[in-house]
């Protein structure tokens, strides 16, 4: 066992959302680079949704899938690693719940509950997007959040985005 298995204690759930340039590419390149990452490993990965944009409509449809990963790093030491990564694929900040070619949230980190100026672990739209809660439940259909509420429960009360499998182009 090496010393990155030995200190990666943390099992963190990652959103990816994109809507532009080769969708399905970003996410899948988004996920191998969130594997490369030194500290942190790839667990498991649920099949990637297509749905509607929430914000403005005049934009393409959105692709989400959701990630589980074991890692050392803390909440936020992820987020600059996961931010790093968007500015790496290019992501430039259009417009507030506009276009991305790529997301990357820190959906869940263990069972803990942060509450920073710029970071709220559980994501703070958690409840309330089922292309959220549905990649999540995929991976692990017994999931709770912190406060206890069960994601499976939280799922049946979102608003329904008309989620539709999407295909990935390599795995
Ligand atoms: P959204 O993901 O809500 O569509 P953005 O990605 O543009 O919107 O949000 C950017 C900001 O959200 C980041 O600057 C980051 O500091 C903040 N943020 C707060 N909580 C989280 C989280 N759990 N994961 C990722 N970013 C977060
Ligand atoms: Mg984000």
């Amino acid at each position: 066992m090496n010393q990155t298995e030995i200190n990666a204690e943390n099992i963190a759930y990652i959103g990816l959302g994109s809507n532009l340039d080769a969708p399905l590419i970003q996410i899948t390149t988004a996920i191998k680079a969130i594997d490369l990452l030194p500290d942190t490993t790839v667990l498991a990965k649920a099949p990637i949704y297509k749905s509607k944009p929430l914000g403005p409509q005049d934009q393409p449809d959105f692709y989400n899938t959701a990630i589980k990963v074991s890692t050392s790093s803390h909440p936020e030491m992820l987020l600059k690693l996961l931010q790093h990564i968007e500015i790496t694929l290019g992501r430039v900040k259009k417009r507030h719940w506009g276009e991305r070619c790529i997301d990357l949230d820190i959906l869940l980190f263990n069972n803990e509950q942060v509450n920073l100026p710029h970071l709220t672990i559980p994501h703070a739209e958690i409840r309330n997007r089922d292309f959220v809660l549905k990649p999540l439940l995929d991976i692990c259909q017994d999931l709770t959040l912190p406060n206890g509420e069960v994601l499976r429960d939280l799922l049946q009360q979102c608003p329904c985005n008309n989620l539709q499998p999407a295909t990935s182009p390599t795995d």
